[in-house]
């Protein structure tokens, strides 16, 4: 009978040992992974007022097919700032995007990772008034 316990204490004992170790292992992976270079806006030319004329803000208005209007931005979907595909821009007034990215930026502090692409596109929609260009394509 005490064999019997002894011998549950161990494998219980093990079992926690293996999730502890693995848990650890899980997580210096996590930290070790290289972070991504920074990215930053492409720009491909210059108004007349020497402004610089961002690539993003351009597909956006030929998808759209009209000037953005003063209070508009657009936001890059994977956070990637050089990656212009329509597939990867939303575009939203300056208000929303910036309650959107204190949204994310609380659940990136919470989980520690960022929310999927389908929930951030969906949150885009219908909280933030997001008009993703893949749907205006
Ligand atoms: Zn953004």
């Amino acid at each position: 009978m005490d064999s019997i316990l002894l011998g549950t204490a161990l494998i219980f004992g093990a079992v926690i040992l293996v999730c502890r170790t693995l848990r650890r292992l899980l997580k210096s992976n996590r930290r070790r992974r290289p972070p991504r270079p920074p990215s930053s806006y492409r720009v491909v030319g210059r108004n007349k007022r020497g402004r610089p004329i961002y690539e993003h803000r351009q597909i956006a208005e030929r998808v759209l097919k009209r000037k953005l209007a003063p209070g508009e931005v657009v936001h890059h979907i994977n956070g990637i700032k050089d990656d212009n595909r329509v597939s990867n821009l939303c575009v939203m007034t300056v208000r929303d995007h910036e309650a959107y990215h204190e949204w994310q930026d609380r659940l990136v502090k919470k989980f520690g990772r960022y929310p999927k692409r389908a929930t951030r596109i969906e949150k885009l929609k219908a909280h933030f008034a997001g008009l993703i260009l893949d749907d205006a394509s």
